[in-house]
């Protein structure tokens, strides 16, 4: 049996600013939207999203015995989350200023369990962030960390969205459980969707073709490329994008990071598009292998300043 406000406090110690536990239990009431906004292709072709359905809507079938839910939460937001001041045109998405978080948040997942081990000998736990396919914002929301705002992000009403989720899903029960966030959501406000340069955000889900998160990253064939080029040019984001959470009022006085493993690695908003240009691809590596960057490279940084020149 693992005791909850232990839990939380390992959570705390390991770095995490949000945790909630929740029963592992079958999330089965979004799974029509779910294969409806697949069946409009809204995945942009990413296949995994395709493949163990089942998997994605019942934790138990992702780890047979599962009995309970660990959702930790650590807020990323830095001094570019709301915003890139001026004429900038290479804007970085706030996440990818920092190393790549499936890798420090997986460290900080399995430090959390080395701790729950010592006290729960006999428990299992497997760890997993944004890398499987477990519905994590549900999952967050169940644990009562906030809900998931019309940006398709959860939301903390105490950190906002700039929030990274890690889960550990684990065979033993707890003593307690949380209670599912059932607090004030995005209310009347539509700031997201009416600020998203691409029109992304429709009521059918996050059309992820459009999205400058995906679309900056790696081009996909059911888009024109000007529209992309068109959207980086009026936008300046040269990967991932922003928008949606720097518009809206719960981040407006979120804190930033306080965990020194999401420090900003470089800033953006110093650096021209022609230090892009000009930058070798060993400067690339040498200054970007370990943050997100690395997924797409510099060819496709270039690419999309080549196209707006
Ligand atoms: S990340 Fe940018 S492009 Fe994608 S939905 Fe949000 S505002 Fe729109
Ligand atoms: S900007 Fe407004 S509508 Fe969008 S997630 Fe935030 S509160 Fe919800």
């Amino acid at each position: 049996m693992l005791i909850t406000r232990e839990i939380k406090e390992a959570a705390a110690a390991v770095g995490f600013d949000a945790c909630g536990v929740c029963r592992a239990l079958e999330v089965d009431g979004e799974r029509t939207f779910f294969e409806d906004w697949l069946g409009r292709g809204f995945n942009a072709g990413l296949d995994y999203l395709e493949r163990n359905i089942d998997k994605r809507f019942d934790p138990a079938l992702l780890v047979p015995g599962a009995r309970s839910v660990i959702v930790c939460g650590v807020v990323y937001k830095n001094s570019t989350s709301l915003g890139y001041g001026g004429e900038c045109c290479t804007k970085v998405a706030s996440y990818a200023r920092t190393t790549d978080y499936h890798v420090t948040i997986k460290q900080m997942l399995r430090e959390l369990a080395e701790r729950l081990r010592l006290s729960s000998s006999g428990a299992r736990f497997r760890a997993f962030t944004d890398t499987a396919p477990l519905l994590e914002k549900s999952l967050a929301r169940e644990a009562g960390l906030g809900f998931i705002g019309r940006n398709k992000l959860l939301v903390s009403p105490r950190y906002g969205s700039f929030i990274l989720l890690g889960e550990l899903v684990t065979d033993a029960d707890a003593d307690k459980y949380d209670v599912p966030y059932d607090g004030v959501g995005c209310g009347d406000c539509r700031r997201c969707i009416e600020a998203c340069p691409m029109r992304a955000l429709t009521p059918q889900g996050l059309d992820a073709r459009r999205c400058l998160a995906r679309v900056t990253i790696e081009p996909h064939p059911e888009l024109v490329p000007s529209l992309v080029q068109d959207a980086v040019a009026r936008s300046g984001w040269i990967f991932g994008c922003d928008v949606c959470q720097s518009v809206c009022p719960y981040n407006a006085k979120s804190p930033e990071y306080s965990n020194p493993r999401f420090a900003p690695l470089f800033d953006p908003s110093a650096m021209s598009a022609d230090d892009w240009r000009q930058m070798t691809d060993e400067d690339f590596d040498t200054l970007f292998a370990s943050t997100p960057m690395s997924r797409s490279g510099l060819a496709r940084i270039r690419q999309l300043l080549s196209e707006t020149e």
